[in-house]
This record gives structure tokens, C-alpha cells and sequence, in this order.
């Protein structure tokens, strides 16, 4: 009888639950209010910057390449949501982004545009167009809400669809866990959940167009994925790739995308 009555409120939760996106426009299950999760965003991404060797943008080149890139990919998604009346989506994001020294081929966006580059990647980013493909990458996958949709899915299995306050109140640790593991988030995680083929697919759409938006050649997003492909073949797959598969097709799919991509690019920005 509990069980009934547990699964009928989680059901109950579900149907609540499902928002539209801003950008698709599709039905999602969101369980989680995006406000919640981009205050835990503030504190996680604290907390790593604090415990993680951050490269002062004043003093080296690629700190300072990182955020002008992410500057650029951020006026690109403000002028994108604002042509389309949609600017208050974006209320409640404050965009930063660091650079940190460690090796691993990483790169991730909390919510409310939370951003990290590990200086790992910056060999197979080797360009800056590579290097907005990837942010732009990670920021879409923001934007498109697929670590809330994550998220929601892990509380749902793992701490049976409480509320986040509930779940960081009672269970402190994994809540931790599930968050970090549902945005990509550093090599302590026990488990990195990869994003779905759907919604690497539609990180990749968006991610072009704010590449292209931004003034970068889309196009270098191609050399960009072959290079990651080439690593996969290597003893230790990057990280990047362990929560952002790549699979054969990726190419093609990029390639069928780029005509849409084009249309936005102006070399040197809008
Ligand atoms: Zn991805």
C-alpha cells in the first residue's frame, strides 16, 4: 500500500514535472526547479575553483583565450534568446569561466552558466573555433536542461523523486554526488553518467550556431570531434568522452547540421 501510494505521487510528480524547454520547445521531465539547481551550481562551482588549481586569466594567454571565448558564445546566446523574445529564460544566469590546470581532456557548464576548462583539452582543441565548439557544446547542454532532466532521473531512482532541499537536507553526500555526476563534474565521481546519443546530438545543433554566432568557423568543430575520436582508440578514453560519447556517426550528424550553422556565421562576430 505504501508502495502504491508512494508510486502514484511520484507519478503525480512526473506529470507536474514535465516543462516545456525554451530553445526546443519540447516536453521534458524536469523535476527540478532550474533556480534551485543554479544556486547549487553557485556553491559546487565554489567549492571546485577552491580546491582545483585555477589559472589566473590576467596572467596567461589560454585563461584569458577561455573567457574571451566564453564572453563571445555568451553574447551570442543573449542575442539569440532576445531575437527571440525569449531573454528572461535566462534570468538567473551569471556566466563565468575558468581555466584549471589538470590534464584530464574535460570541460563542463553548471547551471546558470557555470563553465570550466581543464587545460587537458587545449592540445585537441589546438584552435580557438575548436575551443568555442566545446564550450559552446557544454553550454547548450546547459541551456537544454539535460543535467536537470539527469538530475531528476537520479533522485527519482536513487532517493525516490524527493524535493532537492529534501535530498541535500537528508542525504547530503549523494545529492552531491548525483549533481556532480549529472553535469560531468571532475574525476572524484563515483559514477559520470554519459548524456544520452539524443541529447549530445542536440548539444551539438546549438552548439554550432552559438560557435558560428560567436564569429568562429563552425566548421572547425569537425577536426575538433575527429581528434577526440582518435584519442578514444588510446589505453585511458578522455573524460569528455566518457560523459559525451562519440560514436561514428557524429561526424555526418555535424555535417548535416552545418548548412543550418552557416547561416548564422560572421567571421569576427555579430
Ligand atoms: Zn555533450
Amino acid at each position: 500500500m505504501i508502495q502504491k501510494i508512494t508510486s502514484f505521487f511520484i507519478v503525480t510528480a512526473l506529470l507536474v514535472a514535465c516543462s516545456k524547454n525554451a530553445l526546443t520547445g519540447k516536453n521534458q521531465l524536469t523535476l527540478l526547479p532550474e533556480a534551485e539547481l543554479q544556486t547549487m551550481a553557485t556553491q559546487e562551482y565554489q567549492q571546485f575553483l577552491s580546491t582545483n588549481k585555477v589559472v589566473a586569466a590576467s596572467a596567461n594567454r589560454d585563461a584569458e583565450m577561455v573567457r574571451r571565448v566564453g564572453q563571445r558564445i555568451t553574447r551570442a546566446v543573449e542575442k539569440y534568446y532576445a531575437d527571440k523574445g525569449l531573454s528572461e529564460k535566462l534570468n538567473g544566469y551569471k556566466w563565468e569561466y575558468n581555466l584549471v590546470n589538470d590534464p584530464a581532456v574535460n570541460a563542463w557548464c553548471m547551471p546558470g552558466g557555470k563553465i570550466v576548462v581543464y587545460t587537458g583539452i587545449l592540445p585537441v582543441t589546438q584552435n580557438e573555433a575548436a575551443l568555442a565548439a566545446v564550450m559552446g557544446h557544454e553550454v547548450s547542454h546547459a541551456l537544454l536542461q539535460h543535467g536537470n532532466q539527469r538530475m531528476s532521473q537520479g533522485l527519482l531512482q536513487q532517493l525516490g523523486g524527493v524535493a532537492l532541499s529534501v535530498a541535500v537536507a537528508n542525504k547530503p553526500a549523494e545529492t552531491q554526488n548525483l549533481f556532480l555526476g549529472a553535469y560531468g563534474v571532475g574525476s572524484n565521481v563515483a559514477v559520470l553518467l554519459p548524456f544520452s546519443r539524443k541529447h549530445e546530438l542536440e548539444a551539438d545543433r546549438y552548439g554550432l550556431i552559438w560557435t558560428a554566432m560567436a564569429g568562429y568557423n563552425p566548421q572547425e568543430a569537425i577536426g575538433l570531434w575527429e581528434r577526440m575520436e582518435k584519442l578514444s582508440n588510446g589505453q585511458k578514453p578522455p573524460e569528455f568522452l566518457s560523459t559525451h560519447p562519440a560514436e561514428g556517426r557524429r561526424i555526418d550528424q555535424l555535417n548535416k547540421y552545418m548548412p543550418e550553422a552557416m547561416t548564422y556565421y560572421k567571421p569576427g562576430g555579430n
